[in-house]
């Protein structure tokens, strides 16, 4: 696993400073774009307010951090949402689980991440709880949609925003990890860190690399289409409809001036010879609707891309 991403820091230890001054607030929102790591750092931040000792930074040695490496710390609570909507008694639950005293250390913390997905109750027990703050206990709240939150609660945090990195930052970022590198060439589908790592995490590193080569074998008519749809059933056609989108969706850009990764570049030059920017276009929104199709029918995804990869 990579070290904690250079553009995080920054943010970090202006934490860790207000920690060690004991003059950190008790509710901490992370915002930033989508998939820059609020997440990630986050958990830094918890680890840090979890240790025993004064220091910014969490000591690595006191029971507490000891439990949290354990991943079994009585007194810290997450609450993820990115998987569904966080309801008020989940909230209340976790409220009334850190209302007693801290078990172990001396602080007590909330991690509730995308905290977008807190439905208008569960919002407002959050906000009563912050507006009644238990002592030595810390809310840390994380969103890429901080706007879609109350402003109340928002109001009541101390707002910390992680900045979107440079390209070379995330490549230089995935350089430290040799399992990771593979992900660079992907950048033509995202430059987004943390959903580059949930693609290698997910197992899907190999399908999206491997993309442009298959498309470009069948566009020459190396191969077929029926190659090219080989592997296809319903849990993956998600990633098929998003990764031909992705390579649509550059070469339009391209064909307007912006620069093309190297990988897509033969993809273009066929393309635009054959289909106009328009067709392009009227391409790309057909895989968008097939993709909400087959979301909500059970249609054959490999007779449906087939379909679609006939008129390419
Ligand atoms: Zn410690």
């Amino acid at each position: 696993m990579v070290n904690i991403a250079q553009w995080l820091i920054p943010a970090l230890q202006q934490i860790q400073t207000l920690k060690s001054q004991s003059r950190l607030s008790h509710a901490l929102l992370i915002t930033g774009a989508d998939g820059v790591g609020q997440e990630s750092l986050a958990r830094e931040v918890v680890k840090d307010l979890m240790c025993e000792s004064q220091q910014g930074k969490a000591c690595g040695l006191c029971h507490s951090c000891q439990l949290m490496k354990a991943d079994s710390h009585p007194d810290f609570r997450v609450l993820e949402g990115e998987t569904g909507t966080i309801k008020v008694d989940q909230i209340r639950l976790l409220v009334k689980q850190i209302s007693q005293k801290p078990q172990v250390g001396k602080n007590k913390v909330v991690l509730i991440t995308h905290a977008q997905a807190m439905n208008i109750n569960a919002a407002n027990a959050v906000l009563k709880a912050l507006e009644e703050p238990a002592d030595h206990t810390f809310f840390v709240l994380t969103s890429s949609q901080s706007s879609q939150l109350l402003p109340t609660i928002r109001s009541r945090c101390l707002l910390v925003k992680v900045p979107t990195p440079t390209t070379r930052d995330v490549a230089e970022w995935l350089q430290q990890d040799a399992s990771l590198q593979p992900l660079s060439q992907l950048f033509w589908l995202t430059t987004q860190p943390y959903r580059l790592l949930a693609l290698e995490q997910q197992g899907k590193t190999a399908l999206y690399t491997e993309l442009p080569e298959k498309l470009y074998a069948m566009l020459t008519e190396v191969s077929g289409v029926s190659d090219m749809v080989k592997g296809i059933d319903s849990k993956n056609i998600d990633d098929y409809c998003n990764g031909l989108a992705a390579i649509l969706h550059q070469c339009i850009c391209r064909s307007t001036g912006s620069d093309l990764a190297p990988a897509l570049e033969p993809i273009y030059q066929v393309l635009i010879h054959r289909l106009s920017i328009q067709t392009l276009m009227q391409r790309y929104q057909a895989l968008q609707m097939l993709k909400s199709d087959l979301q909500k029918t059970n249609l054959n995804p490999i007779m449906q891309l087939t379909h679609e990869l006939n008129q390419w």
